[in-house]
C-alpha cells in the first residue's frame, strides 16, 4: 500500500523517519536513492510544486561526471550531446577544446531531476512535493522538522536531516552552522533559453572579457531545439546588472542570435568557494547547500551527486550504530576534504588569478594556449604552465601574476 501520497495522505500531522532529506535537486534525490537502497526509511520534502522546474542551470555535464558514479542516464534526460568547448577571447579569437574528457551532455534538467527522483522512489524513498521545510528544533537527540505541506503543518521527527536545499540552504543555518560565504564568493547567474540560436551544436561556447562578463564568463549551451544563453558575473567587477550584460551580449552577437527569441528566463546564485561546515549533530549538508561547486567553471551537479554518495556511506554507518554525533558524521567532511580539498585550494588560487586578468591577457592566452593546456588548467594541473613559460617568454608576466597570489 502507498505509505504517503505526494502532497496528501501523509497520515496525520506527525511522522517519524530514519532520514529526512530537504530538497529534491540532484543532491537530494541521489542521497534518497543511496539511503533507500540500503533499506532505510527516507522521506524527501521538496518545496516546489514540480521537481526540476524552474531550472537554475545551464544543464551541462561531462559524460565522465556521470559515468564515474555509475549513473547510466535515461536517454530522455539528454537534450544535446557535446564533443567539446569553444572558448572565445574578447576580440573573438577561438580556442577549441575537444577529446574524450570533454565529451558531455546538455541535459533537460526538468526531466533529469524527475528521473533521479523516480530512481530513488523505485528503491523505496518517499516524496512530498509542495512541502516546504520552514524550521527545525532539537529534542531528546532527535530533530523535529516543521513542514508546510498540502495537508497543512506537518512535524517530521528524525535522527538525521540531510540539507540538500541548494545555495540558499536554511538547514545548515537552523543547525547553527556557518554556511554563508563572502558576497565575493557568489556569482550572479542569469540566462535565457532561446530558440533558433545559430551556434555549432557539437560544442558549448564560452566567452571571456571584462566587458562581456566581469570576473566570470558568458555561455551558449546548445540543446535539441534551443540553447541556454547566459552568463555569470562577480558583482565587484561589474558596472551593470547581470541581466544588462546578458542583453548586451545577445545584441553584440548577431552571428548567433539574429533570429533567436527567448522561451524561458531563469537565474540564481552560484557559490564559487567552499568554506562551509558540512555537518552538525544529526545534520549533513550536500551539494550546493555545502557550496561544493567547482570554483572555476561553476558546475555543481557532478559534485552534488558525489557529495551525496559520500554522505550516504557515512549516514548508513551512523544509522546502523545509532550514532548521529557531529564527531561521527565528520567522517563525511574528512572524506570530502581528502578527495577534493587540495584540488579545490588550487582552483581557488587559479580563480583569484583569472580574476586579475585583463582583456589583453585573455588575447595573449588565446594566441598561445591550445585546448589541452586550458583543460589542464581547469583540472588544476599547473606544471604545464611552467613548461609553457619556458617556450613562450611572453607568458612570464602572467606567471608572475599567478605566483603573486
Ligand atoms: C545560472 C546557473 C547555471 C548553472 N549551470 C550549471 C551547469 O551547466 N552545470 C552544472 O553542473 N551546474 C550548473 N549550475 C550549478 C547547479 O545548478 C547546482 O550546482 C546544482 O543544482 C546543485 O544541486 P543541489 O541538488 O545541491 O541543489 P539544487 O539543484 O538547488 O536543489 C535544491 C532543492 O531544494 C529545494 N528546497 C530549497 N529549500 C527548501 C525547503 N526549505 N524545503 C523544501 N525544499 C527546499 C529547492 O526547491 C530545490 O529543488 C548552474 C547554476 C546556475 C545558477
Amino acid at each position: 500500500m502507498c505509505k504517503v501520497l505526494p502532497g496528501g495522505g501523509a497520515g496525520g500531522s506527525k511522522m517519524k523517519v530514519d532520514c529526512l532529506v530537504v530538497g529534491a535537486g540532484p543532491a537530494g534525490s541521489v542521497m534518497a536513492k543511496e539511503m533507500a537502497s540500503r533499506g532505510h526509511h527516507v522521506m524527501v520534502v521538496e518545496k516546489k510544486q514540480e521537481i526540476g522546474a524552474p531550472k537554475r542551470c545551464a544543464e551541462g555535464i561531462t559524460k565522465h561526471g556521470l559515468e564515474k558514479f555509475g549513473i547510466e542516464i535515461h536517454p530522455l534526460c539528454i537534450s544535446g550531446r557535446i564533443g567539446g568547448a569553444m572558448l572565445y577571447s574578447p576580440s573573438g579569437k577561438r580556442v577549441t577544446m575537444e577529446g574524450k574528457d570533454m565529451e558531455g551532455y546538455v541535459l533537460e534538467r526538468k526531466v533529469f531531476e524527475k528521473w533521479l527522483a523516480s530512481e530513488a522512489i523505485k528503491e523505496g524513498a518517499e516524496y512530498m512535493v509542495k512541502a516546504h521545510a520552514i524550521g527545525m528544533e532539537r529534542e531528546n537527540g532527535m530533530w523535529k522538522v516543521n513542514v508546510q505541506s498540502m495537508d497543512g503543518p506537518l512535524s517530521i521527527e528524525t535522527p538525521l536531516v540531510i540539507g540538500a536545499d541548494g545555495v540558499e540552504s536554511k538547514v545548515g543555518k537552523w543547525a547553527g552552522l556557518k554556511t554563508v560565504n563572502k558576497i565575493t564568493d557568489y556569482h550572479s547567474g542569469i540566462q535565457f533559453e532561446m530558440a533558433n540560436v545559430k551556434a555549432d551544436e557539437n560544442f558549448i561556447h564560452i566567452f571571456f572579457g571584462r566587458e562581456v562578463a566581469p570576473l566570470g564568463y558568458a555561455w551558449i549551451f546548445p540543446k535539441a531545439f534551443s540553447a541556454n544563453v547566459g552568463l555569470g558575473i562577480l558583482e565587484k567587477g561589474a558596472s551593470m546588472r547581470a541581466y544588462e550584460y546578458l542583453i548586451k551580449f545577445i545584441k553584440e552577437h548577431d552571428e548567433f542570435f539574429s533570429a533567436a527569441q527567448p522561451i524561458e528566463i531563469n537565474g540564481g546564485g552560484v557559490p564559487v568557494a567552499h568554506f562551509t561546515e558540512m555537518v552538525a549533530e544529526g545534520v549533513m549538508l550536500v551539494g550546493d547547500a555545502a557550496q561544493l561547486v567547482n570554483p572555476i567553471h561553476g558546475g555543481g551537479m557532478a559534485r552534488a551527486i558525489h557529495s551525496s554518495i559520500m554522505a550516504a556511506e557515512v549516514a548508513d554507518d551512523a544509522i546502523r550504530k545509532g550514532d548521529f554525533s557531529k564527531e561521527n558524521l565528520m567522517e563525511y567532511e574528512r572524506k570530502w576534504e581528502s578527495e577534493y580539498g587540495e584540488k579545490t585550494a588550487k582552483l581557488m588560487k587559479l580563480r583569484a588569478f583569472l580574476e586579475k586578468l585583463e582583456d589583453k591577457d585573455f588575447e595573449l592566452l588565446a594566441d598561445i594556449l591550445q585546448g589541452e593546456d586550458i583543460f589542464a588548467l581547469t583540472q588544476a594541473k599547473l606544471s604545464f604552465m611552467l613548461r609553457k613559460v619556458v617556450t613562450h617568454p611572453k607568458l612570464l608576466g602572467l606567471a608572475r601574476k599567478y605566483l603573486s597570489e
